[in-house]
C-alpha cells in the first residue's frame, strides 16, 4: 500500500486537529479487506490460508462504506486477498471516493487491465500494484511465471488512462540490496512511487524462512538507501518511516494508526495480527488491550518494522518534532554509524495461537446464516404455493 504522508495537506491537517483535541488514540489508514479470495497463492503471503467458505465471503458495499464512516480515517486502503475479484469493487470505490477518502486500491494487477473501466481517474483515487521486485524475483516471490510482465502493461495502461500509480514491495530476506535498488531504478524510469516494508512474519504463510528479523531489516536498508544517494527515487512514505527502517530511530509501533476491518469484524490489534475481532470501531478501540502488543511487549511483534505499524508512528513524530523531520529530508538517510538502541525483548509475552479457534468460529456463523436463510427460502416458498 503505497500511502503519500504530509504529501496531502487534508492529512496533515488531520493530524493536526487530532493533536489539538488532544486524543491519544486515532486512525489515520483504514484497512478494509473487503475479502480474502485471491488469484495468486504467494509464499509469504498471511492472508488466504482459510476454507472455502471463509474466502468466499465478500463485505457488501455498504459494510464497506459504514466501517469508512465509522473509523472516520482520511484514507482506505483496500487490500486483500485480490479486491478486483469482488464484484462490487468499482461501487465500493465510488463510494468511498464520494465520501472524500483518499482511496489505494492494492491489486496484484492480474485483472487491472481488464477492470479499468470500473473506475474513474480521480485525486482521491490511487491503484497501489504489488511488485516486489524485477521480473525473475516477482514472479519467484508470487510463485507465478508472466505475473511482473503483466503487472508491468497493466501499471501502464493505467497511467496512460490518467489514473495515479504506485508499487509496493515486501521485502524478505535474501532479496540483495544491489538488487533492490535496481528495481527502484526501474520503477523510478517507469514513474511509479514505491513503498516498501520488510515482510511481516505470519504464522500461516508457506514460507517460513526468509522473514527478516530487525538486525537484518535494518542492515538491508541501509545498503539500499546508500546506493540510492543522489537518486531521484520516489519513495511513498514519510522520511522518518525511511529512517526508522534504517535503523536510527528507536520507535514503538501505534497498531490503532491503520485499523483492519475484513469479513470477521474489526481486527485487534492490526492489520498484520489477528488476535481477536471486535464489532465495532469504538469497541475495537475501547476494549483492545493496546499495551500488550508491540515489539518488546509479545513475541509475534518481536521482528515486526512494517509500515503499518510503524508509518503512524512516524507521522506522529513528524508533527511533534517537524524539525527533526525536516533535518533527516534535507540530510536524508544516515547509513552508517550506530544505530538507534533497540527494544528490550527480555519481557516479552509468549505468543498465543488462537487462529484455528476464531475459524471455527466463524465457520459456525456461516452454517448458521445459511441454515437460516434456507429457512426463511423454504417459507416464503411454502406461503407462495399456499
Ligand atoms: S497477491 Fe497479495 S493477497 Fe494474493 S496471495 Fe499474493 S500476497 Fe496474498
Ligand atoms: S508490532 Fe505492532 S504493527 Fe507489528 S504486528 Fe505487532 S501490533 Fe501489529
Amino acid at each position: 500500500m503505497a500511502i503519500p504522508f504530509f504529501k496531502e495537506m487534508r492529512i496533515g491537517g488531520y493530524l493536526l486537529k487530532q493533536k489539538l483535541l488532544g486524543r491519544k488514540r486515532y486512525p489515520l489508514v483504514l484497512m478494509l479487506e473487503p475479502l480474502f479470495r485471491c488469484n495468486l497463492a504467494c509464499a509469504g503471503c498471511g492472508k488466504i490460508d482459510y476454507p472455502d467458505a471463509i474466502l468466499n465471503r465478500r463485505m457488501t458495499a455498504q459494510e464497506c462504506w459504514d466501517a469508512a464512516d465509522e473509523c472516520g480515517a482520511p484514507m482506505v486502503a483496500i487490500p486483500g486477498g485480490e479486491p478486483l475479484i469482488h464484484k462490487e469493487i468499482g461501487e465500493i470505490v465510488r463510494g468511498l471516493v464520494a465520501r472524500k477518502k483518499f482511496v489505494s486500491l492494492c491489486t496484484n494487477a492480474l485483472l487491472l487491465e481488464k477492470k479499468l473501466d470500473l473506475f474513474e481517474p480521480s485525486p482521491y483515487l490511487f491503484f497501489s500494484v504489488h511488485l516486489d521486485g524485477l521480473r525473475d524475483h516477482h514472479d519467484k516471490a508470487v510463485s507465478q511465471k508472466g505475473v511482473f510482465d503483466r503487472a508491468v502493461s497493466a501499471i501502464k495502461a493505467a497511467k496512460a488512462r490518467g489514473f495515479t500509480v504506485n508499487v509496493n514491495a515486501t521485502i524478505f530476506d535474501g532479496h540483495p540490496a544491489e538488487e533492490i535498488a535496481k528495481y527502484l531504478d526501474f520503477c523510478a524510469e517507469l514513474g511509479v512511487g514505491v513503498s516498501m516494508s520488510p515482510g511481516y512474519a505470519y504464522e500461516r504463510a508457506p514460507d517460513q524462512e526468509h522473514f527478516l528479523n530487525r538486525t537484518k531489516t535494518k542492515k538491508l536498508f541501509r545498503d539500499v538507501f546508500a546506493l540510492g544517494k543522489g537518486k531521484k527515487w520516489n519513495f511513498m512514505h514519510s522520511g522518518l518511516f525511511l529512517d526508522f527502517l534504517a535503523g536510527n530511530q528507536e520507535y514503538e509501533c501505534t497498531p490503532w494508526g491503520m485499523p483492519a476491518r475484513n469479513i470477521f469484524g474489526w481486527q485487534k490489534p492490526c492489520y498484520l495480527l489477528g488476535e481477536g475481532y471486535a464489532k465495532t470501531f469504538k469497541e475495537l478501540m475501547e476494549t483492545t488491550d493496546w499495551d500488550s502488543y508491540g515489539t518488546g511487549r509479545y513475541e509475534k511483534c518481536a521482528d515486526c518494522m512494517a509500515h503499518c505499524g510503524y508509518e503512524p508512528t512516524a507521522a506522529t513524530a513528524a508533527l511533534n518534532n517537524p524539525l527533526k523531520a525536516m533535518w533527516v529530508s534535507l540530510r536524508g538517510i544516515k547509513t552508517s554509524g550506530p544505530m538507534a538502541p533497540e527494544i528490550d525483548m527480555s519481557k516479552q509475552r509468549p505468543a498465543q495461537y488462537i487462529f484455528s479457534e476464531q475459524v471455527q468460529k466463524k465457520l459456525s456463523e456461516i452454517r448458521r446464516d445459511e441454515a437460516l436463510a434456507a429457512q426463511q427460502k423454504a417459507a416464503q416458498k411454502a406461503s407462495t404455493a399456499a
